[in-house]
């Protein structure tokens, strides 16, 4: 009996290496592992055997039996991970479907539409000056006309780092930087992010401003007309009627806010303009003459005007969109449509 055992262990092997498909396994099986199948047939022979050999008969038929066992499991496996293959191997790329394309990433529409102000200005002869966001109590203030415990501070509310140091409150700093540096003729704009501690649907804590000003001989409020006319046009592109409504700016004399006809409603009256057909843009002016003397400008010689503008404010009426908070929540499905 050992040694029927023993050749069935190599047999059993030497069948399963060359057995081939499913229904030779099944075979396999039945005859070796099944009811009526060898290993049964030599456990029943052991009630035969004497009972000193009995029990190492009975270990050694059991230990060969889970030889085999494990044999046929492996086979199986193996089996099953060919067939696996072979599938995946037969199936033929289908050539008519459309590829997958990558995700393009688009610029932010704040972004988009600071790029469009800025190119609009550069056709009109401006250069593009960009300065500090953590700016000085000076150039934030003083520079601008606006002395400690001036009035107007209070309509900044500005965010200090220290006595002296604090995130610019408009990006009108660079109007003093640049008049310091340079001598007139100047066409400057000056992009760049703001601060200041307010928030609503109108309003953000940092936000985007594009301050423009020009100097030169015989400045005067037509030419800042012209040039926002322009400008308008051609941001919102098309022609609108502008509004000059008298106003206060400590840096500006005369100063004016600057209303557009509302895009929404074409001047009829709706939600967006509160019903008077007019939409406020932005805040302008001709340069104080006192701005000049402090860069040592001579303002019987020199005007000119400045002006600046929200860029989120642009683009909420360019785009429709009704809460500024939309452009921070970074929500793809936002972002996406522009
Ligand atoms: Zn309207």
């Amino acid at each position: 009996m050992e040694h029927e055992l023993q050749s069935l262990e190599t047999e059993a092997r030497e069948e399963l290496s060359q057995l081939n498909g499913n229904s030779q396994l099944e075979e396999f099986r039945i005859r070796f592992l099944g009811r009526k199948g060898r290993f049964s047939t030599i456990m029943r022979q052991l009630g035969t055997v004497s009972s000193e050999d009995r029990p190492r008969l009975g270990q050694l038929a059991n230990s060969v039996k889970k030889k085999v066992e494990k044999l046929f499991e492996e086979k199986s496996a193996s089996l099953k991970r060919d067939s696996g293959t072979l599938d995946q191997d037969n199936i033929s790329p289908d050539l008519t479907l459309p590829g997958r394309c990558p995700v393009k990433g688009k610029l932010h529409p704040v972004t988009q539409v600071m790029n469009e102000a800025c190119q609009i200005f550069e056709k009109l002869g401006f250069s593009v000056a960009e300065g500090p966001d953590v700016e000085t109590d000076h150039y934030n203030f003083e520079a601008l006309n606006i002395p400690a415990h001036h009035p107007a501070r209070d309509m900044h509310d500005t965010f200090y780092v220290s006595d002296s140091i604090l995130l610019r409150t408009h990006t009108s700093p660079m109007q003093a930087r640049i008049m310091e540096a340079q001598s007139p003729p100047l066409r400057v704009i000056a992009p760049g992010k703001v601060y200041r501690c307010d928030s609503d649907i109108t309003h953000t804590a940092m936000f985007h401003q594009v301050e423009g000003f020009l100097v030169d001989k015989d400045i005067s409020f037509a030419d800042l007309k012209g040039i926002l006319t322009v400008f308008t046009c051609e941001m919102f592109e098309q022609e609108l009627p502008l509004r000059f409504r008298p106003s206060f700016f400590p840096f500006t004399e005369p100063s004016a806010e600057v209303d557009i006809a509302c895009v929404m409603c074409n001047g009829v009256g709706c939600r967006i303009c509160k019903n008077t057909g007019w939409l406020e843009i932005l805040g302008s002016g001709m340069i104080d003459p006192e701005v000049f003397k402090m860069v040592g400008y001579d303002p019987e010689v020199y005007s000119g005007f400045a002006f600046g503008l929200g860029i989120e404010r642009i683009a909420m009426l360019k785009y429709g969109i009704d809460d500024i908070r939309l452009f921070y929540e970074n929500d793809q499905r936002f972002l996406s449509q522009f």
